[in-house]
């Protein structure tokens, strides 16, 4: 089956809480699951990083309802490609909120240390995600 993988990042909207973050979480893995999507949401210094990936009606369907969520703004695509295989299938939606666990990774990817993603281009969002991948449980 022909797949897609995207990644795009974001900022929080000003008037959001981080607490909005499990909310999306849970909503996500309910829905991801039933469009057979997968994916990792990666979140720091009030900015997202997303990759989501599964059959490419299900990801642009689902890609169309977030760029509309008024709880992030700036949504811009990073990467956009066909797939064979998943770089997240143990994942309906994975979570690296920033820590000590992720430190280490943005130290050594990102400008000044600091998650600042969409200054990413589409080959080292991909890169950074493999390697934020490493940081988290199976969810
Ligand atoms: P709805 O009934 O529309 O919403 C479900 C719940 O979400 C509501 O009860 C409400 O608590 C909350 N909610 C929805 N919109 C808002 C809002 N604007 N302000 C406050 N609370 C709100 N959805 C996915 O399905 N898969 C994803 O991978 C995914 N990733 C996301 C990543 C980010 C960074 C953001 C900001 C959102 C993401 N979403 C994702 C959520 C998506 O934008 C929609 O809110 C969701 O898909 C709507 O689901 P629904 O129609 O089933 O439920």
């Amino acid at each position: 089956m022909k797949m897609i993988r995207i990644i795009y990042a974001s900022k929080m909207a000003d008037q959001v809480d981080e607490q909005a973050i499990q909310n999306i979480l849970s909503v996500s893995r309910s829905n991801n699951l039933k469009s057979h999507l997968t994916g990792l949401l990666c979140f720091g210094s009030r900015q997202f990083l997303q990759c989501l990936e599964g059959p490419k009606e299900a990801v642009g369907a689902t890609y169309a309802i977030i760029a509309r969520d008024e709880r992030h703004t700036s949504i811009t695509m990073l990467y956009e490609h066909e797939t064979d295989s998943r770089g997240f299938s143990e994942w309906i939606m994975g979570y690296v909120p920033e820590s000590s666990m992720t430190k280490a990774l943005l130290e050594k990817t990102m400008t000044d240390g600091r998650f600042s993603p969409l200054y990413l281009t589409d080959e080292s969002a991909w890169h950074f995600l493999q390697e934020a991948k490493k940081c988290i449980p199976i969810v």
